[in-house]
């Protein structure tokens, strides 16, 4: 079984589902960047 995880928008990587809160996960925004100002997120993004 292969460990996909969870794709983040911003950072552009697949991470693991851990990393993700409740809301990050509906919004496909890991912790790590959920921590970021929002213009720091949208920076970031691909
Ligand atoms: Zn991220």
């Amino acid at each position: 079984m292969e460990k996909h995880g969870h794709y983040c928008e911003v950072c552009g990587e697949y991470k693991a589902n851990e990393k993700f809160s409740g809301k990050g996960h509906a919004a496909h925004i890991c912790k790590d960047c959920a921590q970021l100002p929002p213009e720091e997120q949208a920076e970031r993004r691909p």
